[in-house]
């Protein structure tokens, strides 16, 4: 200890801390690099005005895009105990846990189910929140698809699910990969009661919950450049030793392959999903569509 990381270095800190101050008017686009004026960006639904690069945004910023006038219900997900397994990593998982609602707006968990009307019909919207310890799915998110699936059924309303994930929440070990079979039942439920189950791939969806829930939709829409898959490409570079090809794993590639319906921008979703569900719900409507303007 002397004058040098006594003295100078704290106020060398100081400096630096302060000129990291964060500038919230103004972010840069990760694809483009372009500066974006934050009002601008989010009026524009958080898609970069430049280039059209799709940001990862948050369920309640996204819900009010989605229901008509932008009016919908909150349902708060069923209690769950905290922390099963009294996990620790580098931080309680408790604590990091609580952490994680703070920052939430009020959700405590990394999912927010929400109903209400999308185009004049009941609807039932979960999405995950990848803002809340990347999307994880532990006992919180598994209980609140199946009560996503409860209410859809109890309404005759269709499910549609908004994925993005980074997979099973490793803090809860089995529990959390028990979550798998569960929503998997919870949607089979939906499709017995015949009604429309829809899955939004968003970025990115990968790991348990690309394994379970988000590859059973009826109809797989996708937002634009969205990573998709179960594994990282790396991880399978490395086990199949051979260079992947371009563009694997993002929507786009998988729309070419079969495994997504189609890849819509953000500003399109509420339009093409009210349409989906009504091709399905009321075919003949549809059939008779060429009579309504604009259709
Ligand atoms: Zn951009």
């Amino acid at each position: 200890m002397n004058w040098l990381t006594n003295f100078v270095r704290p106020k060398l800190r100081a400096l630096v801390a302060r000129k990291e101050t964060p500038e919230t008017l103004w972010l840069k686009c990760p694809k483009c690099e372009q500066m974006l004026f934050m009002r601008d960006w989010e009026a524009n639904q958080e898609v970069c005005t430049h280039c059209g690069h799709h940001m990862r945004i948050r369920p309640l910023k996204r819900l009010p895009h989605l229901f008509d006038e932008g009016k919908y219900e909150l349902h708060p997900l069923p209690r769950v105990p905290a922390d099963p397994l009294r996990f620790r990593d580098t931080e309680r998982y408790d604590a990091r846990l609580k952490r994680a609602q703070a920052k939430a707006e009020g959700s405590t968990d990394a999912l927010i189910v929400a109903s209400g009307l999308m185009g004049s019909r009941m609807t039932v919207i979960a999405a995950l929140d990848f803002g809340f310890m990347g999307g994880s799915m532990g006992t919180a998110v598994g209980e609140g698809l199946v009560m996503a699936a409860d209410l859809a059924v109890a309404r005759k309303a269709p499910l549609i699910v908004f994925s993005a994930s980074g997979g099973a929440r490793m803090q809860e070990g089995i529990l959390s990969l028990m979550q798998l079979t569960r929503t998997t039942i919870a949607v089979r439920k939906v499709k017995e009661a015949g009604l429309p189950y829809i899955v939004v791939l968003t970025d990115p969806t990968t790991g348990g919950v690309s394994a379970s829930f988000a590859m059973l939709g009826d109809i797989h829409l996708a937002e634009p450049d969205a990573i998709i898959g179960f594994a990282g490409p790396r991880v399978i570079q490395d086990t199949i030793r051979q260079e992947l090809p371009e563009g694997f794993q993002r929507s786009e590639y998988l729309l070419e392959h079969g495994m997504v319906d189609a890849v819509v921008h953000r500003h399109k979703l509420r339009d093409t999903l009210i349409r989906v569900v009504t091709l399905l719900m009321d075919p003949l409507v549809v059939a008779n569509a060429p009579a309504v303007a604009g259709r």
